[in-house]
């Protein structure tokens, strides 16, 4: 297989990401990187002014923007050109001076924010009412300023940040354990022939046609983790036990309420959120007794869920992708549609086709005064149109930000950057189902459907709960032993299974050692709200309610200018209620119905 991959010589330069639109040439780069150097001592010029006025301040934030701009740019264009190409030194070089250059901006920015707070928030306010021009600072200013309840002095803060290194430790102890120490034995197919097991190999296992390579594969794999499990709890625990530390040093009621005050989550999300997943486990139960019946086995077994349905996988080039894709947001309008085809088809937007030293994986990146861009390994079947379609939803979030915000809101956070991915892989799901009535194409479009639910709507939100419950217990003081983590996980996994799937209690229990985002406290449960907002805006737009797309269009082009549930709002969605999460059960309902229809014998 790797001998197919070509060198990234022989990619067409169509099919490339447009570096020279960002930089003509690596000359370029290396001349502004060396301007921004230069231009620092611009911003630390403020450094001890921000107090003489509303006319310093605007001056200062426009230096700021500039150089917090042009940073990014430089930092895109050398994380970008390493991307697609891992074994180019001359790029990993780049990486190296534009995080150097990174460091020193973030120093030259440090005095903006203690200066902020000790001109005091009344102060500040008064200048922003009488001063039009620094009138944007508002969202900043609240957000600041609605932090200091948690700020400690400067001798606990000095401490407080002393920590962060030695912290990291649990995390990379988890990370060298998983990446390099664990060594996993072959799957062997029913032919006996040997298949490697290995991080970067297990989901295409777990895929395989040939049930004895899945189930050698998945318990193997699971094996290896149990091998080690209490090396495993030992890390996952002490990062928590950190986390209540931290929690409690600023003076948090919990770490729950840590993890979502960053963003100013309402618990009411959290909470919402696990509570409609439990009431509605029976739709999930319904997906395995219908996968079963599919499949034709007698049990089902963990290690069938990423079984294939059928073997007639559809041939899709790269341009049926961008076509469905955009016959699928049809109804977001034409603007938004030929900008998508036009970044796709004309602006190269997207880095396609899989080339040696590419790095695994897709994402959307680009920068305020850029295009987005895209780097992806683009294979000619529907999971490739899949990424595609969830990576031009960042890309058009992103687009769409950096059109309608100043460069201080041209971010946003994760909860709100799953909505607008999730919302296009809705969208030309909806098209698609309807498009062909071929029962191996619908198959198709179904499980890549299903595929995605099964990691955002079902693992997810399991993991969410196990997270709450371990960071509850070890609060309350009591002892968590790897044991412990392996019965509660496998009593979780067994609720959702709801008696349709056999639950190796050990082999499904050490689950939770097999996802690194545990070692975010409170991160993974952005999945599952990411995929109900979406599926909600989804369902309110195909259903043509009355401004409906706008308020998708606000939302998106709000970019970080609101707090991702205020943001949310704009399209319609309130996560802190029942409906979103509903609606995307509704959806997950309706995939389900169809499965059992198409594949009733
Ligand atoms: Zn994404």
């Amino acid at each position: 297989m790797t001998a197919s991959v070509p060198p990234r010589s022989a990619i067409a330069p169509e099919f490339r990401w447009n570096a020279p639109s960002v930089f003509p040439s690596a000359a370029d780069w290396e001349a502004e990187l060396a301007a921004i150097a230069a231009d620092l001592p611009r911003l630390r010029a403020f450094e001890g002014r921000l107090a003489e006025g509303p006319a310093t301040l605007a001056e200062a934030f426009g230096v700021l923007e500039d150089l917090y701009r042009r940073v990014n740019i430089v930092y895109m264009y050398a994380t970008m050109t390493y991307s697609v190409d891992t074994t180019d030194q001359a790029a990993a070089a780049m990486v190296g001076k534009a995080q150097g250059l990174y460091g020193q901006a973030l120093a030259a920015q440090a005095f903006i924010d203690p200066e902020l707070l000790a001109i005091g928030e009344d102060t500040l306010r008064g200048w922003l009412a009488a001063n039009p021009e620094i009138a944007h600072l508002d969202h900043y200013l609240h957000n600041l300023f609605r932090q200091q309840a948690h700020v400690r002095s400067a001798e606990v803060e000095e401490v407080l940040g002393m920590l962060a290194d030695p912290f990291g430790g649990s995390n990379n102890t988890y990370g060298m354990l998983t990446d390099s120490d664990l060594k996993f034995p072959a799957a062997r197919g029913k032919d006996q022939g040997e298949h490697d097991l290995t991080q970067g190999t297990i989901d295409k296992l777990l895929n395989s046609p040939d049930r004895e390579v899945r189930r050698t594969a998945w318990e193997g794999y699971a094996d290896q983790y149990l091998a080690f499990k209490n090396t495993l709890a030992s890390a996952l625990t002490t990062s928590v036990k950190q986390n209540v530390f931290q929690a409690r040093a600023r003076r948090y009621a919990s770490t729950l309420e840590m993890a979502l005050f960053q963003h100013n989550i309402p618990r009411a999300v959290y909470d919402n959120l696990l509570n409609i997943f439990r009431q509605n486990l029976p739709t999930w139960h319904r997906y395995w007794r219908a996968r079963r019946a599919a499949l034709g086995v007698e049990t089902l077994q963990p290690y069938d869920i990423w079984a294939p349905l059928t073997a007639e996988q559809p041939e899709v080039p790269f341009e049926q992708a961008v076509d469905w894709i955009c016959q699928g947001l049809a109804p977001m309008g034409e603007a938004y549609v030929e900008r998508v085809r036009q970044g796709c088809l004309g602006d190269r937007w997207v880095d396609v086709y899989p080339n040696q030293g590419k790095s695994a994986g897709a994402f959307s990146y680009g920068a305020h005064g850029t295009h987005p861009f895209i780097m992806m390994s683009y294979n000619d079947n529907i999971g490739s149109l899949s990424t595609l379609a969830h990576e031009l939803g960042h890309s058009m979030h992103s687009y769409l930000a950096w059109q309608n915000q100043r460069v201080l809101y041209g971010d946003y956070s994760l909860f709100v950057a799953e909505v607008a991915s999730n919302f296009h892989q809705a969208m030309v799901r909806a098209h698609l189902l309807k498009a062909s009535p071929d029962p191996a194409f619908q198959i198709n479009i179904i499980e890549e459907a299903m595929d995605n639910f099964h990691r955002y709507f079902f693992i997810m939100p399991t993991l969410a709960r196990f997270e709450l419950e371990v960071h509850e217990r070890i609060e309350r003081g009591a002892g968590v032993s790897a044991d412990d983590l392996i019965a509660l996980m496998a009593d979780l996994f067994a609720e959702g299974y709801g008696g349709e799937m056999h639950v190796d209690r050990e082999r499904v229990g050490i689950t939770w050692a097999q996802f690194g985002h545990l070692y975010v406290d409170y991160y993974v449960f952005q999945y599952a709200t990411g995929i109900s907002g979406a599926n909600a805006i989804a369902r309110r737009i195909l259903d043509g309610e009355p401004g409906a797309v706008e308020g998708h269009l606000d939302f998106l082009s709000t970019g970080g200018a609101r707090y991702p549930v205020d943001a949310l709002k704009l399209a319609g969605v309130d996560l802190s209620q029942p409906e979103p999460v509903e609606a995307a059960f509704a959806v997950l309902d309706g995939l389900v119905s169809r499965l059992e229809a198409l594949t009733a014998k």
